[in-house]
């Protein structure tokens, strides 16, 4: 995602701030041509504080502080509301208590709906009769009990959905699109600090030959028992990805090339004397360190072309970027 990209969120929060507007201004208008300028008055400062809590989203993308404001601005508005026009005002405390699921998260609106509660029962009690008060009560916790349920689902589904769009189903490790990712993130700290970070690209060699002999479910258990080897030897701040079939790369933030250079050429020996399946299984592997301002493409490419020298220079050896030869 860009930086000029809108995230779910920010797009979610905007567009309940704009439903907001456009459900309150025309009573705004409605209550002052009826005179009744106190409400009128309130409403039309609830609208403005909406659109500049809008233009703040849009223009800074925080949408942590703007998200707990907003509930606020949403719960004070309509206690402000029922304690100014009456209880036949209190239909509006369920799209507003509602509209918190969308907004934070379902525990903070669950907090904020009890506390809204807590001071929002004292208020109506004077104006209602018992009969009154217990629906309105049992309604609203049966719509606040539903958004609960319905908001924490949906949150465990969109996690599982994101965990196994980045997952190798293989391997179990980060696919391409988590390698993506990850470059990413690294891209942005080396923007605004200085700090050094090493990939390293390996392919196991003569792989097909492999499956032709033994066949794909050999070739299969040597791509997991490879990626359990190398994820035992790597640091907890690197990250495993399969970058392709036979391919993987290996993430390493905060390493100085001689570091991945070295972790390489023992990884190349591990994969040699492990001997896989109790086969022969080697890799070739390229190493390179971003450079500054250098795109994620860029970056794999040099690793790639580095492997590819690896390749024609006989197999099982690891290459720097700049074409030197490891160990
Ligand atoms: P090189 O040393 O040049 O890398 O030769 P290679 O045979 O490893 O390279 P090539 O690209 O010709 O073959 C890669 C093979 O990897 C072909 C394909 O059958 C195999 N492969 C890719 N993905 C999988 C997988 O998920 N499971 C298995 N078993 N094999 C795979
Ligand atoms: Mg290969
Ligand atoms: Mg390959």
């Amino acid at each position: 995602m860009t930086m000029t990209e809108k995230s779910k969120e920010e797009i979610v929060t905007l567009s309940i701030c704009i439903a907001f507007v456009l459900a309150v201004a025309p009573f705004a208008v409605i209550r002052a041509l009826n005179n009744e300028w106190t409400i009128a008055i309130f409403d039309a400062v609830l609208c403005i504080t909406m659109l500049l809590l809008g233009m703040y989203i849009h223009f800074t993308k925080r949408i942590d502080i703007a998200r707990v404001v907003f509930s606020l601005i949403i719960l004070s508005a309509v206690m402000t509301t029922i304690y100014l026009k009456g209880r036949d005002q209190i239909l509006w405390a369920y799209p507003a208590l509602i509209s918190l699921f969308y907004v934070v998260s379902p525990k903070t609106a669950l907090k904020l709906t009890a506390a809204y509660l807590f001071i929002l029962i004292p208020i109506v009690y004077p104006t209602m009769n018992i009969f009154q008060l217990i629906s309105f009560s049992i309604t609203l916790f049966i719509t606040i009990f539903f958004c609960y349920i319905f908001a924490k689902q949906s949150l465990k589904q969109q996690d599982k959905l994101v965990s196994i769009s980045l997952t190798d189903p293989l391997t179990n490790i980060g696919n391409r699109r988590a390698l993506e990712y990850k470059l990413d993130e690294i891209r942005n700290i080396h923007k605004i600090s200085d700090i050094n970070s090493c990939l390293i690209i390996l392919d196991i060699d003569r792989f097909k030959s492999i499956n032709d002999t033994y066949g794909h479910q050999v070739g299969d258990n040597i791509l997991i028992q490879l990626t359990k080897i190398i994820s035992k030897r790597i640091r907890n701040s690197d990250g495993l990805y399969r970058y392709g079939g036979e391919e993987f790369v290996i993430v390493m933030p905060y390493t100085e090339l001689r570091h991945a250079q070295i972790v390489a050429e023992q990884i190349r020996e591990l994969v040699e004397n492990n001997h896989i399946a109790d086969l022969n299984v080697t890799i070739s592997l390229g190493v390179a360190e971003l450079i500054n301002k250098e795109s994620s493409k860029d970056w794999v490419k040099r690793a790639d072309d580095a492997l590819y020298k690896a390749k024609n220079s006989g197999r099982n050896i690891c290459f720097l970027a700049d074409h030197k030869k490891v160990g």
